[in-house]
């Protein structure tokens, strides 16, 4: 058999190493665009005005790739897929064939179309190529925007801002970590933010980037930010162009179904690029479990996937964050504790914990991730306990 996998990122570098545990002869080819080996994606916006070591980053060390047989086809891009030839295309000319395919392209960071976004000085952070190619470009400058406050914004804002630049962070809604937590949370992790010397101008909207080399950026109220580089971090959108003018059935995302297959029976996709239920969560946790079930089921174990419940962890000393499951029912009943910065919030239905929130110590985030994605039944503890704190003490 022949396997190809698009892209190296942890989905796939997952599919590969699930495939090959089950089977030892087959050929397993990974392609990516990148020039680097499957690395710590996750890590990048701490990367950013840093010094690294690259070594750290990667997943598997490079003697991995070899015990494994696992080849790594780097710096190509596949153009496209053709499903009745079961061949891809690769930016060089090569045409490769495959037995089975695996579509782990990833996603791109979102740019909004704002007049000036293409200027030099004005970046996205996707790759470790982005962290390279800002990090060159801000030695010796001072002030920067961050647009976006997300959890991916606001640590890139923080790493910066580690660094010595003068940081400002805009978003667009009148709170930060609009995804991540309720109102009352999100006042305490902007004072924190505030402390640590980064500007944050919250309910703006960009409406051009001014200057070349670049100087400032206007808002739409009509107020200016100076700035010497700008980064958007406003989202991704899954990579699909490889799979346009194909009969893989897309939505926001290429459909897959509980054995991450699309509609074609030898093409399974996973990751940042997959839809699985109507959802993409652009999370390392679900990719890689995603890729794990693909790379399964490929290789001919039957296998389902366990839907990974999202939540995600902002990872800036100081500032602990962390946000899993439904936080937004207005149906559940809530269980609150707040003692300065230190917040908790738990969202339960039906006696079982559906979603948290905890901040300024996260000291119980495992132990409550655990509780939702069991689904645990609480009602005596939650009957029983008074607040936030009780509960997460007992449970
Ligand atoms: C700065 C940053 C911080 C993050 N922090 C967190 C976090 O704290 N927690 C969390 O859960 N998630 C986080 N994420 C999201 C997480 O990294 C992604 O969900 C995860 O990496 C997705 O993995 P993937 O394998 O689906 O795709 P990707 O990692 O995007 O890999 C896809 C690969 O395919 C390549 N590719 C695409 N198209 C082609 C083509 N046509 N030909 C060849 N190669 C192609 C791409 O270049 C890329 O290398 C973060 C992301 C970023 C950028």
């Amino acid at each position: 058999m022949n396997f190809i996998i698009i892209g190296n990122g942890i989905a796939a570098l997952q599919a590969a190493e699930n495939i090959r545990k089950n089977d030892s002869q087959s050929k397993i080819m990974m392609i990516s665009r990148e020039k680097y080996n499957t690395y710590f994606r996750v890590k990048l916006s701490h990367l950013l005005g840093q010094q690294f070591d690259l070594e750290k980053l990667y997943v598997k060390p490079q003697q991995w790739y070899e015990d494994n047989n696992i080849d790594v086809l780097l710096k190509r891009n596949v153009l496209s897929v053709d499903t009745d030839k079961k061949i891809v295309k690769l930016d060089d000319g090569s045409i490769l064939e495959y037995d089975v395919l695996i579509v782990a392209s990833g996603s791109h960071s979102f740019v909004p179309p704002v007049k000036g976004n293409n200027k030099k000085g004005v970046y996205a952070v996707r790759s470790l190529d982005d962290v390279e190619k800002l990090n060159d470009y801000i030695n010796g400058k001072r002030k920067g925007i961050v647009v976006g406050g997300g959890l991916l914004g606001l640590e890139a804002a923080w790493s910066l801002r580690q660094a010595g630049y003068d940081m400002t962070v805009i978003e667009f809604f009148p709170r930060l970590l609009p995804k991540q937590s309720d109102e009352e949370g999100s006042m305490i992790i902007e004072k924190i933010i505030k402390d640590s010397g980064i500007n944050l101008v919250l309910g703006a909207e960009v409406e051009e980037i001014t200057g070349d080399p670049i100087d400032s950026v206007v808002l739409k109220n009509g107020n200016k930010v100076n700035a010497d580089f700008v980064i958007f971090s406003a989202g991704v959108r899954p990579n699909l162009d490889v799979v346009s003018n194909t009969s893989i059935k897309v939505n926001k995302g290429i459909l897959v179904d509980d054995f991450m297959k699309t509609n074609i029976d030898n093409i399974y996709a996973a990751g940042d690029v997959a839809e699985y239920n109507g959802k993409i969560y652009g999370l390392w946790t679900v990719a890689l479990a995603q890729g794990k079930t693909a790379g399964l089921n490929a290789v001919g174990i039957k296998t389902v996937y366990k839907e990974v419940l999202p939540s995600s962890t902002l990872k800036i000393t100081g500032v602990d964050v962390f946000s899993s499951g439904d936080i937004f029912d207005d149906g559940a009943v809530t269980y609150r504790y707040k003692n300065g910065d230190i917040y908790y919030k738990l969202f339960a239905k039906e006696n079982k914990l559906i979603g948290a929130i905890l901040i300024g110590d996260i000291t119980n985030s495992t132990k409550v991730k655990k509780v939702i994605d069991s689904g645990l039944d609480l009602k005596e503890l939650l009957t029983s306990s008074k607040d936030a704190k009780e509960i997460l003490e007992k449970i």
